[in-house]
């Protein structure tokens, strides 16, 4: 009997990351190929079902052996037609046939969301969820991304676009540019570009000794990993920094959770790579501002899948398909 194997991907600006995943979430081959995202993205869909064909022929396996084909886009998909309605970095023109797209390229069944929805499908099934129904994630990367899910299902809204976490605003005056337009969300303080940014801003006061001064000196420019160690190093510049971006991640967080009550907010993303220090600060701080019986029941968890939980969510999304 040939194998039942998904397809996972997950499509980025730069690199697109392709797995083969069976019906329990167990990844068989992983790899990444290079996003084409000249010619308006019209190479996108057909690369990737060149890709996963010839992975499949170096394997020896017949076609039979892939279900289909479950996707992760960066922007704001409709899961219902499989069209994406906007984004800044692959070509594509707005309201884009995504899914259309890839199953004729790949000749397969194929079902799209948006990445930061399958980052969460995919902590939900194989991560931090451990099966959860209710979840909430949120990926401090480049960016803040996040995902909803209530009773097993992601939460689209009206435009595909619920769950957009990073867009809170958390300063209402005089906050940073945000990609998306405005300025003060969450992603201006709480994402790694955000951290830096904070931090470049208490640099450049010019008051400051300490080892993040130092460490900019001599790299001349510091990353958020520079912020937390230095950070753990008793620097007080670093400190105040990361005060803030707790502050504003615990209250946006409780927030949350006094609308949802989710038995777990999951943080996933580079940032979250701080760990447990990161995980207790940003606890201290929801509590302050959770709901009484909220605070008792949600709770708060790092991520566990790193980089796959994406493509475990896109496959996740076929597997669900296949069991209704
Ligand atoms: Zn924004």
């Amino acid at each position: 009997m040939a194998n039942q194997w998904i397809a996972g991907v997950d499509l980025g600006g730069t690199t697109t990351k392709i797995a083969f995943i069976t019906m329990d979430g167990e990844i068989v081959h992983k790899w990444e190929i290079p996003t084409d995202n000249s010619n308006e993205g019209q190479n996108i869909t057909t690369n990737i079902a060149k890709a996963i064909n010839e992975k499949m022929n170096a394997l020896g396996e017949s076609k039979d052996s892939l279900l289909g084909i479950g996707m992760g886009a960066p922007g704001p998909v409709d899961y219902e037609t499989g069209i994406i309605l906007n984004v800044v970095n692959l070509g594509w023109q707005d309201n884009y046939p995504l899914k259309e797209s890839l199953e004729s390229a790949a000749s397969l069944p194929a079902a799209v969301e948006n990445d930061a929805n399958c980052a969460a499908l995919g902590e939900m099934w194989k991560g931090a969820g451990n099966g959860a129904k209710n979840l909430v994630c949120v990926t401090l990367g480049t960016g803040v991304g996040g995902g909803v899910i209530a009773n097993g299902s992601i939460v689209q809204g009206k435009n595909g676009a619920a769950g957009e976490i990073g867009h809170i605003t958390v300063i209402p005056d005089g906050g940073a540019p945000c990609n998306c337009g405005k300025t003060g969300c969450l992603e201006t303080v709480a994402s790694a570009t955000g951290i830096v940014r904070l931090a470049n801003e208490e640099l450049s006061k010019g008051e400051s000794i300490g080892e993040l001064a130092g460490r900019l000196a001599v790299n001349g420019k510091i990353t958020s990993k520079d912020v937390f160690e230095s950070a753990e190093n008793g620097d007080a510049l670093a400190n105040k920094v990361l005060k803030e971006v707790y502050f504003h991640l615990g209250f946006v967080l409780a927030s949350i959770a006094n609308t949802l009550n989710p038995d777990k907010i999951v943080l996933g993303g580079g940032v979250s790579k701080a760990g447990n220090i990161l995980l207790d600060a940003v606890t201290e701080n929801f509590a302050k501002f959770a709901f009484s019986a909220v605070r008792d029941s949600t709770k708060l968890a790092l991520a566990t899948l790193g980089n796959d939980a994406g493509v475990l969510g896109a496959a996740w999304l076929i597997k669900n398909k296949l069991n209704q």
